[in-house]
């Protein structure tokens, strides 16, 4: 199993991060032992600057490679919220360095996936909301349609590349937003106002 990450899917996202807007999606893997056991988040001990991101997460329910958009559907199994957390600090450094990000971004602990729900295609004639708490108050709302790239097309674009098997994960990218944790903190996640999950910072 592996988990897909888009980056830089939002426009508010980019521009609070001072970055450009991509012409293609941005793609990162993390491994299986990136997954976050037993809602629980360890603070690892290489950063001091740990931010949540927030963002929509497909699994895949079937293998796939150059896959076209307009069959993309058939492909996704369920949805739900994910985290993927990123060492800033580290990741800065990395990337004024023009190094891979891995470190700051594949660590041990850094994906966190929620109860998943069915998916249908339907779905995204409409927005998916879905909004973070960080210690009950609100800090990152967003909404499938201000995605630059939506489910499909980013899987069309991801297959060209990696094969999609069975129980991966897409994560969508963050909206704006984003923000430190500290240890002690309680993140929750929101689908459509229902609360598909609590995590502790430990
Ligand atoms: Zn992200």
């Amino acid at each position: 199993m592996k988990i897909i990450c888009v980056g830089r899917n939002y426009v508010d996202h980019i521009k609070e991060l001072s970055n450009d807007r991509p012409t293609d999606p941005v793609i990162f893997i993390k491994p299986d032992t990136s997954l976050v056991d037993d809602s629980k988040f360890y603070y690892p001990t290489f950063s001091n600057d740990i931010h949540y991101e927030l963002e929509l997460v497909f699994k895949v329910g079937k293998v796939g490679k150059n896959i076209d958009a307009k069959f993309a559907h058939k492909y996704i199994d369920s949805y739900g919220l994910g985290i993927d957390f990123t060492a800033r600090d580290l990741q800065s450094k990395l990337k004024e360095k023009g190094l891979p990000w891995e470190k700051s971004k594949a660590f041990n602990g850094s994906a966190f996936i929620s109860q998943m729900r069915p998916f249908h295609s339907s779905l995204l004639e409409r927005d998916i909301n879905f909004h973070l708490n960080h210690n009950d108050i609100l800090v990152q709302s967003g909404s499938s349609s201000l995605m630059i790239w939506n489910v499909f097309e980013l899987i069309e674009d991801i297959s060209k590349y990696f094969t999609l098997k069975t129980g991966d994960y897409i994560f969508t990218g963050t909206p704006a937003g984003v923000g430190p944790v500290q240890r002690g903190d309680l993140l929750s996640g929101f689908l459509e106002n229902e609360k598909l999950f609590e995590l502790n910072i430990l």
